[in-house]
């Protein structure tokens, strides 16, 4: 397994937001994370990044103990997070948002491919390199913020609510261009709030309630039992 996360408690002062989840992500493929609103999905996402202290568990990335470790050093190994509303740098232009991506990266050269293959996959920010990240709907904005992270060159990409607020054709294109990084052989943990899709593209899925795992499983399998359907993807 790529990742293993393993008996993890996250605590927010004295409240329990995870109470000792046990997930797995292998090195391919998506595995999504499903369920109601402040059921704890956004806080396993920040457990695994480090923008969260565990309180007790351990998470290890790639053979590596990293629960504990600064959120630079995990980028650093390998883990990028998009995270909920999608956060770009307004005042920077699209190209600028992207270079921020590979901070931690001295291999000019490699970073030149990598801003290349960006604009590969998201022609419409080719377009606008030069525009302030102000300019861009939502959709595009979503697509700036997954191809920064794809500019630190993960090994493995955590997105969270990649779908929020967009228009139903937007949403079909970030699923392409989820679908197509997967393909380029970076696993993904997907977050979302829309189930049908998350289950539509995803290989396994667990599904938080109240910081605990409810169900897991196969994600056509979720997709089609009737618990699921009925509190998720609307009977
Ligand atoms: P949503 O879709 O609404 O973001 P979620 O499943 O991602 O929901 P979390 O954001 O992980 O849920 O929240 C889990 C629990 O922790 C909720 O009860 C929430 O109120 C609480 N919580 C989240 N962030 C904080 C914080 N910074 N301080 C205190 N409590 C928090």
């Amino acid at each position: 397994m790529l990742l293993e996360i393993n008996d993890v408690h996250v605590h927010y002062h004295k409240v329990a937001a995870l109470k000792g989840i046990d997930m797995e992500v292998p090195d391919d493929g998506i595995v999504t994370i499903i369920g109601a609103n402040g059921a704890g999905k956004s806080t396993t996402l920040r457990a695994i990044s480090g923008l969260v202290g565990i309180s007790k568990g351990a998470i290890v990335f790639a053979g590596k103990r990293i629960d504990g470790l600064a959120p630079e050093k995990i980028v650093a190994l390998g883990i990028a997070h998009v995270p909920e509303g999608r956060r770009v740098f307004p005042g920077l232009t699209v190209e600028e948002n992207l270079r921020t991506g590979a901070f931690l990266r001295h291999d000019h050269t490699e970073v030149a491919k990598d801003l290349d293959e960006v604009f590969q996959h998201f022609p419409r920010l080719k377009e606008r390199r030069k525009q302030w990240a102000r300019s861009l709907s939502g959709g595009e904005q979503q697509m700036l913020a997954i191809g920064r992270a794809l500019m630190s060159r993960p090994k493995m990409l955590v997105l969270d609510e990649p779908s929020m607020g967009l228009s139903p054709v937007m949403v079909q294109e970030i699923a392409r261009i989820v679908r197509d990084i997967v393909h380029r052989g970076v696993p993904v943990v997907l977050v979302e709030q829309n189930a049908e899709l998350a289950l539509r593209l995803a290989r396994f899925a667990y599904v938080l309630e109240t910081g605990s795992i409810a169900l897991q499983g196969p994600a056509h399998e979720l997709h089609d039992n009737a618990h699921i359907r009925r509190a998720y993807l609307g009977g």
